[in-house]
């Protein structure tokens, strides 16, 4: 197993679902590279555990091999092997937990949206856990994130520390809070954590369902600092509006919850170097913006007769959180008022993604409106760089990163006034 190099300034290991480039479904992808890179040229010694999906871009991992050693985790009251792979991620050391397990709990073609989620993140948690103590990892900080890694923070004070593994302190970065892994009490002892124990009002027990657990709830209560992804956000989650059901629990905890604004990664985020773009371009130099929009509208059929006509952008996740019937409204606004629109996203939920797959087929050789109804980080970046406008009409948003891109792409955010989206964009 590699040790860890000693390093001036702290070591910090973040446990994650998500990483950009390689594992993305959101924000959190971005912002564990982003903060991981910008931790690592401040000269902190950081390292990423995330589970080895079946569905990762391979393409975009340096150096990928495994190590010699498996590494027996508990689960369900016995152990199963795993196999650690290591890597780099645009500089970045990656480890990626592989379970022996016949579930096969990362080889669904599919990062998220399995009924056994719950069962597929404990899991994980469990095993990076043991993996850093089998190592002999002696981190300062463990990062972990969302309700998929919150199960960290008990099962490392519950049964990690008392292991030996205790050099750390636990920090909880939650980037959405309608998203929060609950199960039935007793789902919680396939990992090892006792439900008798934590099933309790003050520490896991779900506000609303008292005979569940809440792996977002055991991550505020067990953690030593607990932060959010904007200021704005981290006052709004705790009023009984916007807490998803939490607010009291993070009021409790309020000394140590902090809202911290995300910031873009600016290099991955970068008009004058970005390899997607057609042409690249700056801040003083326009026209490559200009040949951006023009490439665009050829590739997706779109009319390019009138060049001062506004390009509308809109990336998102179709989720009821996006506004989506605001982006329905934006369409058929820009239509009249004589701009384009182009919208890229995709929906987990079926029936907003049959409704947008209606207005697609509507607009299908359209002039001016184009709807692509998939996850496509090339078409992204080219659709950041033609836009002269982008929509982000979020009901709620913990911070929204699109609007960060968007004027480093030299596109102007219209936004909703909430959560992220309110606080300072730059
Ligand atoms: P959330 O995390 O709620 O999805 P954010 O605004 O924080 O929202 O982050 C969204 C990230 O995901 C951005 O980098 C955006 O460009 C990207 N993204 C969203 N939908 C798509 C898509 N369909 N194709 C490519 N990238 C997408």
């Amino acid at each position: 197993l590699l040790s860890s190099a000693t390093s001036p300034g702290l070591h910090v290991i973040h446990i994650a679902a998500e990483m950009a480039p390689v594992a993305k479904v959101g924000g959190l992808g971005d912002v564990v590279s982003g903060l991981g890179k910008a931790l690592q040229k401040k000269g902190h010694l950081v390292e990423i555990v995330l589970p080895k999906y079946d569905c990762m871009q391979y393409d975009r991992v340096c150096d990928l091999r495994a190590l010699d050693v498996l590494i027996d985790s508990y689960f369900d009251r016995q152990l199963y092997k795993n196999k650690i792979w290591v890597g780099t991620i645009e500089g970045l050391p990656v480890y990626f937990i592989e379970p022996h397990h016949p579930d096969k709990f990362f080889w669904r073609g599919k990062f998220y949206g399995e009924h056994d989620d719950f069962r597929r993140f404990s899991f994980f948690s469990r095993a990076a856990l043991e993996f850093l103590l089998q190592a002999g990892k002696k981190p300062d900080i463990i990062h972990c994130h969302d309700w998929q890694t919150a199960f960290i923070a008990p099962l490392y004070w519950d049964i990690y520390a008392p292991k030996g593994l205790n050099s750390a302190r636990i920090c909880f970065t939650c980037h959405n809070f309608e998203y929060q892994g609950t199960a039935a009490a007793s789902e919680l002892e396939s990992c090892g954590l006792e439900s008798h124990h934590l099933n309790r009002p003050d520490r896991m027990q779900d506000n609303s369902a008292h005979d569940r657990v809440n792996s977002v709830k055991g991550g505020i209560v067990f953690s030593n600092i607990v932060t959010t992804v904007s200021p704005t956000y981290a006052q709004e989650v705790r009023t009984s509006e916007g807490g998803h059901g939490l607010h009291s629990t993070l009021s409790a905890h309020s000394k140590k919850f902090i809202g911290i604004l995300n910031g873009i990664d600016t290099d991955a985020w970068n008009p004058a170097t970005d390899a997607f773009l057609p042409v690249q371009y700056n801040a003083t130099d326009l026209q490559g913006k200009a040949e951006n929009k023009q490439a665009l509208r050829r590739n997706l059929g779109l009319s390019s007769t009138d060049v001062r006509r506004p390009l509308v952008g809109c990336i998102t996740r179709l989720v009821p959180q996006k506004g989506v019937h605001l982006i329905r409204h934006a369409i058929y606004l820009t239509l009249e008022l004589g701009g384009q629109f182009v919208l890229l996203g995709s929906s987990p939920v079926p029936h907003i993604q049959n409704e947008f797959e209606g207005i697609a087929n509507h607009f299908q050789n359209h002039d001016h409106i184009r709807l692509i109804l998939k996850y496509d980080e090339s078409l992204s970046h080219v659709i950041y760089a033609a836009s002269d406008m982008f929509i982000i009409p979020s009901i709620f948003e913990p911070c929204g990163l699109t609007q960060m891109i968007s004027m480093r792409y030299g596109a102007i955010p219209i936004v909703r006034k909430t959560g992220g989206l309110n606080d300072r964009l730059t």
